[in-house]
Parts: C-alpha cells; sequence; structure tokens
C-alpha cells in the first residue's frame, strides 16, 4: 500500500508512549511502545515520541515523512494552535506540543486531550461503531471523559468541556486531587478508592487483602489486583468497588438525563480488568437515577473495545478528520 494513504496516531502518558502506524481505515498496521521519561522534560517526551512513531513506520515499511497525517492523545487541554496547556503529570505548563511535533516529522500533525480522542477512538472503531452520539468514561487512576455526537467532540465554548471526573455528585463529599469536594473521581478512580481504602485500614482497623496486593501503597494499586481482592471475595475490595460503580452509575445516569446519548462506552483500566463483574452494576446504578425513566432504555451502556489502543486510534480518527477536512481539502 502506498504510505500516502497511511495514518499515525501518538498516546503520550504520563509513564509511556505508544505509536501506532495504520491504513486509512484504522487497521493497525505496526506500534511500537516507549517509556515517556516525563521527568527528564518536555522535549525528552518529544524526542521519545517521535522517534516511537518512526519505529513502527520502519515495522510498518512506511516512511514516516509520507504518513498523511498523524494525531496525538495527550493529558492535557490542547489550544487550537496546538498548545498543550496543562498536563500535571507531565509537568506541562503551555508548550508548543504540535508545533514540536510537527517540526520533528514535517507532516501535518493534530492534537487532541487523551480522553476525548479515547471517546473519538471508540465512537470511530472501537464499541460504539456505528452510533450517532456516543460518551465514554475512562477509570483508571483519575477518571476521564469524552463526547462525541455526529462525529464532533463536545469540547464547550472553552475549550475544555467533558471534564466527567470532575462533575459534583456528592455535595460536601470526599475531597477530590482538583481542590473540591465531592467530584466523581472522588469515588469513581483508582485515586478515589485508594482514599477509602486507607481511610478503612488506617482509621478503621479493618483489614483487607489489598494492602499485601499493593505493598501497603493503596495510591499505587493495580487494577489486577483489584481483580484478584475482588473475585476473591475480599469484603473490603468488594464495598469499595461497588461504591465506585454506583457512584459511575449516577455519572451516566447524569450524563444519559443532560445528554441522552446513544451509547456511554465504560473503559479504563479498572473496566478492562472488572468490567464483566461491574458493568450490571453500573447499568442498575444508572437506571435508577436516570430521568425520565423511560429515556434509560434508548442509551446503550456499553464496555468499550479497543482497551490501550483507544487514544492512539482516536488520535489517528481525528487527524484524518483534520486532513482530509473541509479547510484542508
Ligand atoms: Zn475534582
Amino acid at each position: 500500500m502506498g504510505a500516502e494513504g497511511c495514518f499515525g496516531g501518538i498516546d503520550i502518558g504520563g509513564t509511556k508512549i505508544y505509536a501506532i502506524v495504520t491504513d486509512r481505515e484504522g487497521a493497525i498496521l505496526a506500534s511500537a511502545k516507549k517509556k515517556s521519561k516525563a521527568h527528564q522534560g518536555f522535549e525528552t517526551v518529544m524526542e521519545r515520541a517521535v522517534s516511537c512513531l518512526k519505529e513502527a513506520c520502519d515495522e510498518a515499511d512506511v516512511k514516516t515523512g509520507k504518513l498523511a497525517a498523524v494525531g496525538v492523545g495527550a493529558p492535557s487541554p490542547i489550544l487550537p494552535d496546538g498548545t498543550a496547556v496543562n498536563a500535571p503529570n507531565m509537568k506541562w505548563f503551555h508548550v508548543p506540543l504540535v508545533p514540536t511535533l510537527h517540526k520533528a516529522l514535517g507532516v501535518p500533525v493534530f492534537a487532541e486531550n487523551d480522553c476525548n480522542a479515547g471517546a473519538l477512538g471508540e465512537y470511530a472503531l472501537g464499541a460504539g461503531r456505528g452510533c450517532r452520539s456516543l460518551v465514554g468514561f475512562f477509570v483508571g487512576t483519575g477518571l476521564g471523559g469524552g463526547m462525541v455526537f455526529d462525529g464532533e467532540l463536545l469540547r464547550g465554548a472553552n475549550l475544555m468541556a467533558a471534564e466527567l471526573g470532575h462533575v459534583i455528585v456528592h455535595v460536601g463529599g470526599r475531597r477530590c486531587g482538583c481542590g473540591h469536594n465531592g467530584c466523581l473521581e472522588a469515588y469513581a478512580s483508582k485515586t478515589g478508592m485508594a482514599r477509602r481504602l486507607a481511610w478503612e485500614t488506617l482509621h478503621q482497623g479493618r483489614e483487607t487483602m489489598l494492602t499485601e496486593l499493593c505493598d501497603g501503597d493503596f495510591a499505587s494499586i493495580k487494577s489486577s489486583a483489584l481483580r484478584e481482592a475482588y473475585r476473591a471475595g475480599d469484603e473490603l475490595a468488594v464495598e469499595t468497588l461497588h461504591e465506585m460503580a454506583d457512584y459511575l452509575g449516577v455519572g451516566v445516569a447524569n450524563t444519559i438525563t443532560s445528554l441522552g446519548p446513544e451509547v456511554v462506552v465504560l473503559g479504563g483500566g479498572v473496566f478492562e480488568a472488572l468490567g464483566e463483574d461491574l458493568l450490571g452494576r453500573v447499568r442498575d446504578a444508572a437506571a435508577a437515577h436516570t430521568h425520565p425513566p423511560d429515556s434509560f432504555a434508548d442509551t446503550r451502556i456499553l464496555l468499550a473495545s479497543l482497551a490501550d489502543d483507544a487514544v492512539a486510534l482516536g488520535a489517528m480518527v481525528y487527524a484524518r478528520a483534520g486532513a482530509e477536512g473541509p479547510d484542508n481539502g
């Protein structure tokens, strides 16, 4: 196949960079992975992203400079000029993300917030394929969201909307990393669950096999450890994950009540590990809180299907639209 019909997708995260090369339809021809080494600064991450994409291109036997466009997903709001505004875990504040990669790669580059990209990936190529509107919830260390309606990401007038993890679901509730209290992320994320586990074990004297599974450091707990404890019937693990699912269901219900999407997708590490176990509980909580009750039946709540490829594929879809859009045709 001619390289002109090929696209690149790069998922830049706090710990790793994942790059793919695809055909025009999004079939992955090759991929590569690298540590981000974010602590070494923005320039290092950019160099590593470029070399990661080049590695995937080599593997696919495609010249990097011949890619039709490259899409990038990064954990930050992205301004129209390609500036990444604020990525606390990368220590990025107003860095020239797109200009830097464009200069290094010599092809059109388009960047989007990683959760927006993930939602777009699931919409175009994953669990939501064929639907008109989709809202994604990605539960990992934090809780990220993305909303796609008629193929367009919903970013709001401020370009920063879709922060579904920071919708308040409990006034005066558990403290969130963002400084507010009672955000959805304070319950429906590994960080939120870690707070509860620390409280229950330190202040209530409760025991859980999770303490040993994470060496007493709940903040670093892995989704696989949560799954192991949940499936072993560990009482505190089950309670904590059920609380997570119940709150997430409320978040899903609020989304259905306000936007009525055709599909809600649940993804991220926690749902990759425990999706089958928790999907029913999230659905029940969503059904119990959606208004009007009948409207619930019109939304399909599904598990994400692209796993670790979602962000890179969504970024590729975003770049394809940008490169082939009316402004660039
Ligand atoms: Zn918050």
